[in-house]
């Protein structure tokens, strides 16, 4: 397939082409160029007017939650979203798995209408859980990155190690899905975050998410809830609201820190400190968190995210870093082949209207895109070279 003539943003830096070819052979990007010259019989799409961009990847979700949405507002984190007490828990346990299913679906096709490609979930429910989530992405086109996790909690300061039945389950969890989605530093102790540093696949952990698991943290066990999130030996960290310096310099040693911006504020924990983090060498992606506090949309995440950083430091922020950290850099994070246009990549992308009502005249797409689009700008999303929405 020949696209001819759109707007890019293309490469690791998103620089914008005004007008350029991009071929794409078996769900890959084979070229970029000013002219392409067509394979004989090849497939071609004029896209003049359109801009393409790189499919969005949103870099941590919870969609299990989906048929919670805005039930438990209003209320402390705990009381909301804890893992073992919170409101979330008692409706996903007194819920049938149908149901939740058929509303996880419905985010997943919700997130393919608003660019998402790919999305890095969060999965609680063990082995169990994993496989509802499978279910519930038949018939969606969209990658999804599926993080599990053990139901299995206990106090910080212990020292025990994983049990038998335990350490089944584990593997058992793990062959099912792409890694391990911890649910943080104070639920688990020291041996066990270090047995879960040990699998071989993809390892992402929450932490320093609210000032209350912070102090909870030094109060157990005397150390810094980061330092021990990172016994784990995690691929990537998520929110790090309230990391302190030294925190973030040690998670630049990481791919890098998801911050999900609209969700602390939702819960009215704090705003991640995305310049800090800049500042300390992170690399940084953006999610949209648990669907019962937020909307899974990378459009509003990334104008939350630039105004609100650039109102905490009284400092410009270029448009074109928040939009790489809904796109390059949750590539990067994973480790994957998407996240930007340029040969070898996957074939996910966005194309949008530019001459759409919310966007014309575009004088700088970057900020177009980080504050004015919606999707209702969008024409098509592609995931692998397929059309998964829209029409080009
Ligand atoms: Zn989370």
């Amino acid at each position: 397939m020949l696209i001819r003539n759109a707007g890019i943003l293309a490469g690791p830096e998103l620089d914008y082409v005004p007008r350029a070819d991009v071929q794409v052979r078996d769900g890959v990007f084979a070229q970029v160029a000013p002219h392409i010259k067509p394979d004989p019989g090849e497939e071609q799409r004029d896209c003049s007017g359109l801009l393409m961009i790189p499919g969005f990847i949103n870099a941590h979700t919870h969609i299990g939650d989906s048929i919670a949405k805005d039930a438990a507002m209003s209320r402390p984190a705990d009381d909301s979203i804890h893992p073992v007490y919170g409101a979330k828990q008692k409706i996903l346990k007194n819920t049938h798995p149908g149901s939740l299913a058929e509303f996880m679906h419905a985010t997943c096709r919700l997130m393919v209408s608003k660019g998402i490609t790919t999305f890095v979930d969060f999965r609680e429910g063990g082995a169990d859980g994993v496989l509802l989530l499978r279910e519930a992405l038949k018939g969606v086109p969209i990658r999804a990155v599926i993080l599990g996790r053990l139901e299995y909690y206990m106090q910080a300061d212990s020292d025990a190690p994983l049990p038998e039945r335990q350490e089944a389950e584990l593997e058992l969890l793990l062959k099912g899905c792409d890694g391990l989605g911890i649910s943080g530093a104070n639920e688990n102790g020291r041996a066990v975050l270090e047995r879960y540093s040990q699998t071989a696949k993809l390892i992402s952990i929450h932490a320093a998410e609210s000032e209350q698991s912070m102090a909870a943290s030094v109060l157990k066990t005397g150390k810094s809830e980061v330092s021990r999130a990172l016994a784990a030996k995690p691929h990537f960290l998520i929110h790090m609201t309230h990391a302190s310096g030294a925190d973030m310099q040690a998670a630049s040693q990481t791919r890098g820190i998801v911050v999900c911006p609209r969700a602390n504020a939702s819960l009215a924990e704090g705003i991640p400190d995305i310049e800090a983090m800049w500042r300390a060498g992170c690399n940084v992606a953006l999610g949209t968190d648990n669907v019962m506090i937020n909307s899974p949309d990378m459009f509003r995440e990334m104008d939350f995210a630039w105004k609100v950083t650039m109102g905490m430091n009284k400092r410009p922020v270029s448009p074109r870093e928040i939009l790489k950290m809904a796109t390059v850099n949750g590539g990067r994070i994973l480790g994957k082949k998407t996240g930007m246009i340029a040969p070898g990549m996957d074939a996910d992308y966005v194309l949008l209207d530019r001459h759409a009502l919310e966007l014309e005249p575009v004088h700088s797409p970057h900020a177009a895109i980080v504050h004015r689009a919606t999707e209702s700008a969008i024409r098509a999303v592609i995931i692998g070279g397929e059309t998964a929405h829209g029409k080009i």
